[in-house]
């Protein structure tokens, strides 16, 4: 079968749903494609950092958001295995809400600005022809073309799908590899705070999200690991064991049913890569170390800034050349700080000798503590005056 539209974004995650919507807005014909079914529960912390707020205003995504009643966070607590804890404050309030509620919800918004949603189709090959491009799926036996002017890749950190114009990534030999797992759990009374548990190979974080659950997600060293089971709740139980507090945490909480996901391998060290032959959003084009929680944030913001610039092609007004060239500058200004310090962060946190000492070192210098962790974070969204060609 074969489709045509303007824009295809492939991959319906975060900034996938985000782009389509904003694409769609701008009267572009739109396709959404992602290889699952939703809703469905998906690894991640759970916690939508005070920075993604003003990007979704900025995306009309506001309202979405805040009808699945989020759960509001104030600070987070660091609680480490043999010394102490940390506790800082979130400056501005963020939301505990499951991917589950929240990547449905941003699919229905995606269509209700006229996107077309093509789920449990997965994109096999991209071809640029001419000027435009041909993406090729598969949706279980049947196989379709969709033909646009432009794609837009928001496949997240793992997808491997074979495209002409293709870039070849730094490879991630050498690096170690770990492994994310996650469960809600029942049953489990929580402050407005995010609790982060952190035990030899790896960290678990608790977050309150909406209906009076609590997400637990755990990234852990794979190698660590490697004798846990191949269950999800094997895993989980497996680290929970390595942090007594976790564990006198977690007696009395039941994980609810069907709430498991896995991924593998996850890597973090990839160098920021916003152009393949077109624009990447999201975990494709960069991802900073899950601990910070800006990952959602981080995924929106890509969207937020390639949507003018996509707009701003489709209309003539802007070479190929000149989108990536714009969109690859503004990815790496407002990405290199956090990415920065997101990496020296979860690098101090992962080595036992140095976190058993944070706590005191917070305690003597709360200042330096509270400065790390902003200066992990994107700074309020604002939007950017791009230049088109002719100009
Ligand atoms: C353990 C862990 C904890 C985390 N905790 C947090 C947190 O608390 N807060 C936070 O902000 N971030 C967190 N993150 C990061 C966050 O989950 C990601 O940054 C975010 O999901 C990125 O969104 P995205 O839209 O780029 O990709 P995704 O949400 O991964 O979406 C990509 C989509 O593309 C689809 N896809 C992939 N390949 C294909 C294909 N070939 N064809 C069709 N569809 C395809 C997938 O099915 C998927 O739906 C965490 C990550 C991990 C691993």
């Amino acid at each position: 079968m074969e489709h045509y539209a303007d824009v295809v974004v492939l991959g319906g995650g975060i900034a996938g749903s985000c782009m389509a919507k904003a694409l769609a807005d701008r009267q572009w014909e739109t396709t959404l494609i992602d290889r699952q079914t939703f809703p469905r529960h998906k690894v991640c912390g759970e916690f939508l950092s005070p920075e993604a707020q003003s990007t979704l205003h900025a995306l009309g995504l506001t309202e979405t958001v805040t009808a699945l009643h989020p759960q509001r966070i104030e600070r987070v607590r660091l609680i480490f295995e043999h010394s102490g804890e940390i506790e800082l404050p979130i400056p501005g309030a963020a939301w505990g809400l499951s991917r589950y509620a929240m990547d449905e919800a941003l699919h229905s918004a995606a269509m209700r600005a006229g996107a077309q949603l093509h789920l449990s189709t997965t994109v096999t090959g991209i071809e640029q022809r001419g000027k435009g491009y041909t993406v090729r799926t598969k949706q279980g036996a049947n196989t379709s073309l969709f033909h646009a002017r432009a794609v837009i890749a928001a496949w997240g950190a793992n997808s491997r799908v074979a495209h002409t114009g293709h870039r070849p990534n730094a490879a991630a030999s050498g690096q170690e590899a770990y492994i994310g797992v996650k469960t809600h759990y029942d049953g489990l009374t929580m402050e407005p705070v995010i609790e982060m548990y952190f035990f030899r190979g790896g960290y678990l974080g608790l977050c309150p999200i909406e209906d009076g659950r609590v997400n637990a997600a755990a990234l852990l060293s794979r190698s660590e690991f490697a004798k846990a089971g191949k269950s999800v709740l094997s895993i989980l139980e497996a680290a929970v064991q390595r942090n007594r507090r976790l564990t006198a945490r977690l007696a009395d909480a039941v994980p609810s049913p069907g709430t498991q996901a896995a991924i593998a391998p996850v890597y973090l060290q990839r160098k920021p890569a916003p152009w393949d032959g077109f624009p990447r959003l999201g975990d494709a084009a960069a991802m900073i170390a899950p601990l910070c929680g800006d990952g959602m944030s981080m995924a929106l913001r890509s969207a937020a800034l390639c949507a003018p610039l996509a707009d701003s092609y489709l209309n003539g007004h802007l070479s190929l050349r000149e989108w990536e060239r714009q969109f690859t500058d503004a990815i790496h200004r407002e990405f290199a700080g956090p990415l920065h310090w997101g990496s020296l962060l979860q690098w101090l946190l992962s080595k036992p000798a140095i976190a058993q000492l944070l706590p005191g070192a917070a305690r003597i210098a709360p200042a330096l503590a509270n400065g790390l962790v902003r200066a992990t974070r994107l700074k309020p969204y604002e939007p950017v005056e791009y230049r088109s060609w002719n100009h």
